[in-house]
This record gives structure tokens, sequence and C-alpha cells, in this order.
């Protein structure tokens, strides 16, 4: 159910048609909004293809269903299949209940991709054998049978993933958490309901597995778990193993010694104050949890250049800096966008309403930028937040120009027009894209054409 590349539909089915099931697939999408998963699957090997539609029938005669994790929790074909006894499973679970190799798991709301990036390199750059998936790239269950038990698995899991997982007990063999802020409320309902697959990750552990821990969120910080804690934040611990976060340095201390890391060389996003979390966590996980000295981890950090879509900068223009940061599906991930920026900014925000808090975000806009574009459905939000002056804000409040857009290519345009030489301006939307993109690459794609094109 749903044949999505990033819920893994598509390698669930690969991975069960080369075990000789007997496999139907059935998406709500078309075959063209399908094209490209179709494209990578031999159609003729399934059993049926239902596109557009479910059929309660297949969900009542399935003797196994694999449900893609988008899917929200009481879906009604999910619901039918449970009350007459299918068995209900999902991609991850399969791979994590057939997997062979250590799991090293990286969760949390936001730096998820770039922390189990970061492990995954770092591991190759030390000589260990090492993957990275789950929520980031291909699905891995159909290569599952050849991870081999010495080979680390980096598997960045979203709450929709680790939900998925809850039966299992999972027990990750280190899991790192990055932090916790409101999303997803759509699809979990509640913080609470959220917070409790998130905190899957880490509290079925012992004390024989590690959790790596930002000391600095007050949230994630708290929760329950039995592993022995590497702590990595801003705190300074004098005697204890963990990472200290400095403002252009960071300290690691490990049960095999301790280093001085400077950060002058680092690319520009791992420098920012959430990148840097990022590096912390990810020597949390590599030199204190698992020993491996930071000598051997350099070169792997001056190259590691981030990843596209997160405050990447795309175009110098005039003296403008253009920065693609569609990555930003949270009012928090702008915020620390925003926050981390050196030079005047002018925003491109908005996109598809999660019910998130746009308080703060608003907040931050008013204290941090000159002008501000919004697009998609949360537009009408933000421009009323932004537009009601509060005691604090009033003055900066009418100095504020908005503008509402009804395209990304506008939204650049009049961005252009109100930016002068030494400017930023910064697509980080704060909210999932939909409608005019299928998702964020394709949003962050587009921003990078039209930079080009509007420019000229
Ligand atoms: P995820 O996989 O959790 O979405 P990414 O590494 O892809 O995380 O980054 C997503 C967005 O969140 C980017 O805009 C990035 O700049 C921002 N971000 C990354 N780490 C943090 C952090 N520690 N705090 C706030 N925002 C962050």
């Amino acid at each position: 159910m749903g044949l999505g590349h990033f819920g893994g539909g598509l390698g669930a089915v690969k991975y069960l048609l080369d075990r000789g099931a007997m496999v139907t697939v059935t998406d709500l999408r078309s075959a063209d909004e399908l094209a490209d998963s179709l494209s990578q699957l031999d159609v003729s090997q399934l059993e049926a293809l239902v596109l557009g539609e479910h059929r309660d029938n297949l969900f009542t005669r399935a003797e196994l269903l694999v449900v893609n994790p988008a899917v929200k929790p009481g879906n009604r074909y999910v619901e039918l299949a449970r009350t007459v006894g299918v068995p209900i499973t999902s991609e991850i679970n399969l791979f994590w209940q057939h997997c062979r190799g250590k799991k090293l798991v990286v969760t949390g709301s936001t730096g998820k991709s770039t922390t189990a990036s970061l492990i995954h390199q770092f591991l190759q750059a030390a000589g260990v054998p090492s993957r990275l998936g789950g929520n980031i790239g291909v699905s891995l269950l159909p290569l599952v049978d050849e991870i081999t038990p010495d080979e680390w698995v980096v598997l960045e899991l979203s709450s929709f993933q680790l939900a998925a997982l809850d039966e299992l007990r999972p027990r990750p063999d280190i899991a790192v958490v990055t932090n916790f802020f409101p999303n997803h409320l759509d699809w979990h309902g509640t913080l609470d309901a959220y917070r409790e697959a998130k905190q899957t990750a880490v509290c079925w552990q012992t004390k024989n597995e590690i959790a790596v821990l930002n000391a600095d969120d007050a949230d994630s910080a708290l929760w329950p778990t039995d592993a022995k804690v590497v702590w990595y934040g801003k705190e300074c611990w004098r005697d204890r193993p963990g990472v200290v976060v400095g403002d252009n340095h960071l300290i690691v201390r490990s049960s095999s010694g301790g280093w001085k890391i400077e950060l002058t060389d680092l690319a520009p996003y791992l420098r920012t104050p959430h990148g840097l979390m990022n590096v912390a966590a990810a020597f949390g996980a590599v030199t204190v949890a698992l020993g491996i000295p930071v000598d051997k981890l350099a070169g792997a950090l001056l190259n590691f250049q981030g990843l596209p879509h997160r405050m990447q900068t795309v175009a110098e223009i005039e003296g403008r800096t253009f920065i693609n940061d569609s990555k930003a599906t949270t009012p928090e991930a702008t915020i620390a966008a925003l926050k981390s920026l050196l030079q005047p900014a002018i925003l491109i925000a908005g996109g598809k309403d999660k019910g998130a808090d746009l308080t703060e975000l608003a907040q931050t806009i008013r204290s941090k930028t000159k002008a501000v574009a919004l697009i998609g459905d949360t537009a009408t939000a933000l421009e009323q937040l932004l537009t009601t002056p509060t005691s604090d804000h009033a003055r900066s409040a009418s100095a504020l120009r908005i503008e509402r857009c009804n395209t990304l290519a506008a939204a650049v345009e009049w961005a252009w027009q109100q930016s002068a030489p030494g400017d930023a301006i910064l697509l980080s939307p704060a909210c999932a894209s939909h409608g005019e993109f299928a998702n964020y690459e394709q949003r962050g794609e587009q921003f990078i054409e039209f930079v080009k094109s509007v420019i000229q």
C-alpha cells in the first residue's frame, strides 16, 4: 500500500518479488504520478496493480499488508485488514527484522539527514564498513541479505517509520537524537503521539546500548532510556566523555582521548550554530560511542560540504547571496536558518499547513529579515501574524516589507527587486511543499532555476 520511494514502497515490492511473493501494489496516485517508481519495476511480475483507488477486497484477502509510512494512523483500509486478522508491516520493519548488521539510528525533528550522512562518511573514512539508509536515499531492504554482522547500518528514521517499528521493541546499538520540536501533527494527531514515536529510538535500549543525546534540547534530553548516554551540547562537563560545542571549536572527550577541533575551515553550513550541533552529534556517535579517534575523521569533516537543499549557497549575483534551504520544512529549521545569517535577509517562506505553531517564526522573521515573500497555504496565517503588531515589535512590524506571491518564481523576482548588495535571499519555507511542487527537492531545484532565469 503506497509505492512511493520515500516510504520504501518500491524497495519493499522489489524485496518481496525477489523472494517469490505474489505482490499486489495499490496506491491512490495515478500511473503518471508514480511514473518514476513504476519505471524501476517490472510490472508484469505483479499479481495486480491497482492505482487511483484502494479496494476493500485487496485488504481483506492479503496474507501480509505492507503499509507505506505516509499512510496516516487509523486509515480505513489498514483498519479493515486489521479487523480480519491480516498481519501488518512496513518496509523498515521488514528491514529491521532481517538486517544482521549493527544498527545506528539517527532521529529527531531536524538535522537527521545531515547528522546521518556525516556519521556514515566518518565511518567510511575510518575504514569501518557502513551503509546509509532509512529515510534517506533508496531503500536498503532489497540488499538486506548482503549486509554482514560486522557492518554498520546508519538509519535515518522518521517518526512515521519509528511508529511502525514500535511493536518490534527495537534496540539500536546506537541511537542519536538531534532535537525535538512539534512537527507532523497532521499525521500523529498530538504532540505526545509524535514524541512517543520518536522515543521508540531510545526507550527499549538497555545498558548494553548507547544513546547520543542533545543536552541543550529541553525535551529529548529527558526522554527515558536505560542506555548508556553520551551527551553533546554547549554545557561543559569537565571530566565526562561527550562533545562540548564552543563558538568556533568542539571539544571531544572519549575514553581513548581528548581533542579540540577548530572549525574555521569547515563548510559554511556546518559552521552555523545548528550545523555545529549536527557535527557534535556525529562525533558523539563515532568518537565517543565507537571510540574512533578524531584524527581519522578530520579529512571527512573538511570534505563534507553539507547536503543539497540545506543552507546551500546556490549563487552570488551582484553582491546578493542566494541560499536554498528548501529542506527547512519546520518553523524551527527556518528560525535556525535566519539566526545563522550574518547579513540582512530577504526570506521566501510558506507551504503546506502541517498544523505547526508559527508564532515564534513570525517573531524571528520580524527581527531578522527586511522583507518576506509568502507562498503556499500558510501565507495567510503568516501574514496575519506578521501584520498584527505586538508591543515588542510594533516598530519592526511596520518596517518589514511583506508580499503574497502566487508562485515561487514570482517570489524570487520580488525578493530580487527588494534586495541590495550584501543581502542574503533565502528560500527557507518552514513548511512542507505541496501543490506547486512534488517534494522539497523539486522546490529547491526550481528555486535554483528561477534564480538563474529571473535575474537575467
Ligand atoms: P532532517 O533530515 O531532520 O529534515 P536535515 O539535515 O535534512 O534534517 O535538515 C533539515 C533542515 O533543518 C535544514 O533546513 C537544516 O538547515 C535545518 N537543521 C538542521 N539541523 C538543525 C538543528 N539542529 N536545529 C534546527 N534546524 C536544523
